[in-house]
């Protein structure tokens, strides 16, 4: 930034107080960040949750305001860290949890990549009949389709849909009564 005397009688001001609207966008972010997340899978370490606007809707994305309009919260944080997207491209979620803005949880692709994703992190088992359907859900996919159903708002419908299990199946798992692991002792 540019120092000595060119400075306006405003930006002077803005400067002496930061909590200004010129206050830097990382350090605003950073303050809506819960960084205690879930753990939805192991590996990932838990998703770092947008505690500010949240989009309406089925996807409840993480609303930023930035440069006069808002954004996407993990995009913002994305192009941050790796540079702006090209055209077409969204910032996705490993984690499949809308609110994350963990960026070791995000990587890039476009809309359609994000719809096969999804697809296939549903589609795994084969088999019908009860016993079968349930086993083609596996803790860590429980545990996204809870995270889906109540904070992306995501319908059991959808959610039966997705993962190619009857809408029972789904409801159960969000009402905690299957796939749920023990509590260590
Ligand atoms: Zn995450």
């Amino acid at each position: 930034m540019r120092k000595g005397s060119r400075h306006s009688q405003s930006s002077l001001r803005r400067m002496r107080h930061p909590r200004g609207p010129k206050r830097d966008p990382l350090e605003r972010f950073n303050e809506k960040v819960d960084r205690n997340g879930p753990t939805i899978r192991p590996e990932l370490g838990s998703c770092h949750i947008w505690t500010g606007k949240l989009r309406r809707g089925q996807f409840r994305y993480g609303q930023f305001y930035f440069r006069g309009r808002w954004v996407e919260a993990h995009r913002f944080i994305f192009e941050h860290v790796n540079g702006t997207l090209p055209q077409g491209q969204c910032a996705l979620h490993h984690c499949d949890n809308p609110p994350c803005v963990n960026e070791a949880h995000l990587f890039a692709g476009s809309r359609r990549d994000n719809a096969l994703d999804m697809i296939q992190k549903g589609r795994h088992r084969p088999g019908r009949g009860e016993r079968q359907r349930d086993a083609k859900l596996s803790y860590e996919m429980a545990d996204t389709i809870r995270w889906s159903h109540r904070i992306g708002g995501v319908s059991i419908k959808t959610l039966a849909r997705w993962y190619e299990v009857g809408e029972t199946t789904i409801a159960r798992v969000v009402h905690n009564e299957t796939w749920v692991l023990p509590k260590a002792a």
